[in-house]
């Protein structure tokens, strides 16, 4: 089976919550990263879960130290 770069949204929001969990691979970055150059919605959601990670951080704040890449 041959591997489509072109990933559903279906598939984009299930990389854009397992980011918060994980490095993605190179691989699923791109794709993701590709997905959200020619979706009109995702990048919403992107928005959304950044917000709630701002605030799990400040939650974590103190606790441990994050590294942005
Ligand atoms: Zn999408």
């Amino acid at each position: 089976m041959r591997y489509s770069p072109f990933l559903s949204c279906r598939q984009a929001a299930r990389l854009i919550s397992a980011e918060l969990d994980r490095d993605l691979t190179p691989l699923e970055r791109a794709g993701l990263r590709l997905h959200l150059h020619i979706c009109a919605a995702c990048p919403r959601v992107v928005a959304q879960f950044a917000s709630l990670r701002r605030s799990v951080q400040g939650w974590r704040d103190g606790v441990e130290e994050t590294v942005e890449p």
